[in-house]
């Protein structure tokens, strides 16, 4: 499985290919370390995030989000060239192939699991094991979940401001 995450201190961001062998994360642009989670690794799989040890993740569709829109955008720009010079036919086909081919890249490519808390990546075989009942432990994105985090990580930011601020008076 691999692991990509971003620094806390730092937010550099780095990418482990087997992140079930590793012990500890270093980051490449400050050189901070943490131990990787390894509890989150279980026979089956995956059972928490790698980074932080959280278990609340979620499953994403590993694809660059703009890529679906400019398939869709591009098909539409081709099809209103060939409805100018009265095609309408090829308008139709262009038009259809494209959402033909997004739907095809939708569900070829593999799911990402993120964590809500910290957003590290996991990517890989395991990366979302069946749960007790056999479904898949990990579900789309849930709003709910994701605002509770979206706080978390907005007050923790400004916590860091404030510290920062005390430091600036201090020195
Ligand atoms: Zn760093
Ligand atoms: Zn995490």
């Amino acid at each position: 499985m691999e692991l990509t995450y971003s620094c806390r201190k730092c937010g550099a961001i780095d990418r482990v290919a087997s992140i079930e062998n590793a012990s500890t994360l270093t980051c490449p642009g400050c050189g901070e370390t943490r131990p990787v989670h390894t509890a989150a690794f279980q026979e089956n799989g995956l059972h928490a995030c790698a980074a932080c040890g959280t278990e609340d993740l979620y499953i994403q569709k590993d694809f660059p989000q703009g890529l679906g829109i400019a398939i869709v955008v591009v098909g539409f720009i081709i099809s209103s060239v060939f409805w100018y010079y009265e095609r309408p036919l090829w308008t139709y086909a262009i038009l259809l192939s494209s959402a033909l081919l997004d739907m095809v890249l939708f569900y070829r490519v593999p799911n990402v699991t993120i964590c809500y808390r910290c957003l590290a990546q996991h990517r890989g075989v395991g990366a979302n094991p069946a749960d007790a009942s056999g479904a898949p432990l990990y579900k789309p994105f849930d709003l709910a979940i994701g605002e509770r985090y979206r706080h978390e990580r907005l007050r923790i930011e400004e916590l860091r401001e404030r510290e920062r601020a005390k430091e600036n008076k201090a020195s």
